[in-house]
This record gives structure tokens, C-alpha cells and sequence, in this order.
């Protein structure tokens, strides 16, 4: 049985992710800043590569070797760039692009050693068009759709893809704060204006994950796979 950990896992996207893979018949531990009462989660933030290691360690110690990664821990920003303080954008570069960093470098050599991996990105929608006051977010998800690209092509000669979905509008605790802060607009008026006239679900980004993860997807690479309803196209 193969072994997954889904950073972010303990909310939202993540949380589906973790669902779906566990249906899937997959081993699913979580890494969180949250602690939770799930047998398999384990409390470490992304930026803190000891306490990454750490987590993976009792992964290890827990399940075996991790063959499956899954990098949706995230943090949004919503200010005009002249407003965006250095220590903010360095907080949200390091959560969202240097936490897939130490993830995806701790995971690595047990992939290579196994001959066999599958490393999947949460980035963002935003990546494709931009988006206003998110300057240090978009640039660091950018930064992760570039990363990925870069990956597939090291380290498809060792059985490992790395691909990427950058997930649009999603139903989550973090579009849901954003939205009560009144950063979204309208959410009636972007599902007007998505082609499938509907908000996204998190078990829509979870079903475009298990889909990469899968055997059947080992021909696949270096992809981003936007999910986002048409919106970005
Ligand atoms: P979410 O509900 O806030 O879930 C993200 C989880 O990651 C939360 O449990 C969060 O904890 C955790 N986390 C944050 N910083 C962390 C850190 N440093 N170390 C470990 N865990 C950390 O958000 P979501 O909407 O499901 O987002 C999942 C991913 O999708 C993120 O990468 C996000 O940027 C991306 N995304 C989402 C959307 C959308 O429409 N929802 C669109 C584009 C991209 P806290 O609650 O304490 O922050």
C-alpha cells in the first residue's frame, strides 16, 4: 500500500485530498500547523524544515516510506503591494513556495531509492492572469509552477512525476475569510461569471489529485492542471 502525506491537510482542500486518497486505498498522514485527533496527523509548519523532518520521521516510523507528496499548505495575502510590508512577503514566499521546498527536498531520496514517486502542487488560479493585492502569493505560487516544471524533468529519469494543480475559487475556510473580509466582491457574480456555474469544490481539486497520483497518470509531468470551473482557460 503506498504511502501519502498531504501538507495543509487538516482543512479545506488539503482535508479533501486526504479523504480521497484514504478512499483510494492509500495510507494518509497529514502535516498541519493544526493539531487534530487523526491518528495520522502530525503538527509541523512547512518553514520549519526541523520540524518537517521531524513529522516525516514519525511518518516513516508510523506508515514506511512515503512515496506520495501532496504540498496544499498555503497562506493568502490581500494588500496593495505598496502596503505589503518585507516580513509579509517573506512569510507568504516562505509558506507557500519555501514550505514546498523542505517538503518536496525531505521526500526525495526515499523516492529515488524506491524508483517510484508522485509529487503534486497546490498552486493557484491567480498564476495564470495575476490577481490584484496578492503580489507576494501569486509570485510564490508562480514560483511553484515553475519549481514543478523543473522537477519533472530531473527527476522523471527516477519513476518520480511532479505536476501541479492550480485550483479556482474553491469553497474552503480560506476563500470563506477572505470572502467575509469582503476581498472576493460578489461571490454570486463570479459563479455568474464562471462557465459551469458553480463555485468550486474541494473534492474537485482532491479528484484531479488522485488522478495524477494514480498509476494510469505515469505519463504525465511537468503539468499544471488548472481546475477552476473555465474561469482560466
Ligand atoms: P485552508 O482551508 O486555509 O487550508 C490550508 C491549511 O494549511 C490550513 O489548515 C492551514 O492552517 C494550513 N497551513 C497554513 N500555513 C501552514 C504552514 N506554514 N505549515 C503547515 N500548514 C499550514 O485553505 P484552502 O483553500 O484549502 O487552500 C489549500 C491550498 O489551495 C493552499 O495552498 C491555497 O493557497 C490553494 N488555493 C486555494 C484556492 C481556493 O479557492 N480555496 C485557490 C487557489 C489556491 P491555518 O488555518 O492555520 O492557516
Amino acid at each position: 500500500m503506498k504511502n501519502a502525506v498531504v501538507t495543509g491537510g487538516g482543512s479545506g482542500i488539503g482535508a479533501a485530498i486526504v479523504a480521497r486518497l484514504r478512499a483510494d486505498g492509500l495510507n494518509v498522514a497529514i502535516l498541519d500547523v493544526h493539531p487534530s485527533d487523526d491518528e495520522f496527523a502530525h503538527v509541523a509548519d512547512v518553514t520549519d524544515r526541523a520540524a518537517v523532518d521531524a513529522a516525516l520521521n514519525a511518518v516513516r516510523a508510523q506508515l514506511g516510506p512515503i512515496s506520495v507528496l501532496v504540498n496544499a499548505a498555503g497562506l493568502d495575502c490581500f494588500t496593495r503591494f505598496t502596503e505589503v510590508s518585507f516580513d509579509r512577503w517573506q512569510r507568504v514566499i516562505d509558506v507557500n513556495l519555501n514550505g514546498v521546498f523542505h517538503c518536496i527536498q525531505a521526500v526525495l531520496p526515499e523516492m529515488i531509492e524506491a524508483g517510484w514517486g508522485r509529487i503534486v502542487n497546490i498552486s493557484s488560479s491567480s498564476t495564470h492572469s495575476g490577481a490584484p493585492y496578492m503580489a507576494p502569493y501569486v509570485a510564490a505560487k508562480s514560483a511553484v509552477n515553475g519549481l514543478t516544471k523543473t522537477l519533472a524533468l530531473e527527476y522523471g529519469p527516477a519513476g518520480i512525476t511532479v505536476n501541479a494543480v492550480p485550483p479556482g475559487f474553491i469553497d474552503t475556510p480560506m476563500l470563506r475569510a477572505a470572502a467575509d473580509k469582503g476581498y472576493l466582491g460578489d461571490i454570486d457574480k463570479t459563479i455568474e461569471a464562471t462557465p459551469v456555474r458553480r463555485i468550486g469544490r474541494p473534492e474537485d481539486i482532491a479528484a484531479a489529485c488522485a488522478f495524477l497520483i494514480s498509476e494510469e497518470a505515469g505519463y504525465i509531468t511537468g503539468q499544471i492542471l488548472g481546475v477552476n470551473g473555465g474561469r482560466n482557460t
